[in-house]
């Protein structure tokens, strides 16, 4: 069955869905985006990607081209169109399509952002086989640009990195600055030391993780010391545990940094413990 999309305010089923090839996003990854989860047919943390992405369109002076009850309205209306019970909402907004290629922006008054949104479903998304088994991570340099914090479609470093772990027997890498660990391709990294969990804090080094934050309250509440700082190679490698967020893998346990075992190499008591918790309360404020 072919998926109904939304392309510049219409449902279209997907082969029929066109964007110009003028378009910013194609020409220049001049655009954002942002990927909501559905479980249970319902969104997790809508107001959290609305806000970021209100943040990065504002970071790079593309309008904002819909209203937040709009956002939601087409999110809801693609997830019921598509019958889509646990996946993703792809949402991606780019400068437009102004005609000519040229490095200066088009005026805003005559050339209208473009929206593309699409669903992907996965059943597995929350009894993850990976999650039961956690994942293998390798580390390399962080070849990004200064302005990770802005939720780009500037994804080919990222997408080089994840093709370098896999190449290596891994399942993702981590990225490495001056010493420190950034994050992982496409989510936040965490060790955690003597029950303390371990995290970089925000800036424009990294991408402020909605499920993140989400995390980090979750865990304060449970009693469990959160630290915000750097970590180096060295800690992470010799951590008791690890792990990972982002909106589609929730909580995923980290069993091995480049080829080091963490623990017994399996997901730890923390991690574990922070999945369930994650899950169980988001499944809660779903709307
Ligand atoms: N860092 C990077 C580089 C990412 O691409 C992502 C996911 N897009 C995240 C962190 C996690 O963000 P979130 O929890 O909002 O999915």
């Amino acid at each position: 069955m072919s998926r109904i999309v939304y392309v510049n305010g219409e449902y279209q089923p997907e082969d029929q869905a066109q964007v110009s090839i003028f378009d910013r996003g194609f020409l220049m990854a001049d655009g954002v985006y942002e990927v909501t989860t559905v479980i249970d047919g319902k969104l997790i943390d809508f107001d959290g990607h609305f806000a970021r992405l209100e943040r990065s369109l504002g970071e790079l002076g593309i309008r904002n081209p819909m209203a937040r009850d709009t956002w939601l309205e087409v999110h809801r209306e693609l997830q019921a169109r598509n019958g889509l019970e646990h996946g993703l909402i792809y949402l991606q907004v780019t400068r437009g399509a102004p005609g000519d290629r040229d490095f200066v922006f088009p005026d805003p008054e005559t050339t209208e952002p473009t929206v593309v949104l699409f669903t992907q479903s996965n059943p597995a998304l929350v009894d993850s086989p990976k999650a039961r088994k956690g994942i293998k991570v390798i580390t390399i340099d962080d070849l990004r640009w200064g302005r990770r914090d802005i939720k780009t479609v500037q994804l080919l470093y990222p997408s080089m990195g994840k093709m370098m772990a896999l190449k290596a027997g891994a399942d993702d890498a981590w990225m490495v600055q001056d010493g420190c660990v950034t994050e992982g391709t496409s989510n936040n990294a965490y060790i955690i030391k003597n029950g303390r969990i371990i995290t970089r804090a925000l800036s424009n080094d990294i991408l402020h993780g909605i499920t993140r934050a989400a995390v980090l309250r979750f865990a304060r509440e449970a009693q469990m010391p959160v630290e915000e700082r750097s970590f180096t190679l060295e800690e992470a490698r010799s951590a008791d545990e690890a792990f990972m967020t982002s909106a589609s893998a929730f909580v995923m346990p980290v069993v091995a940094i480049d080829g080091v075992a963490l623990g017994d190499g399996t997901p730890g008591p923390l991690a574990t413990r922070l999945r369930e918790i994650y899950i169980e309360e988001s499944r809660k404020a779903a709307i």
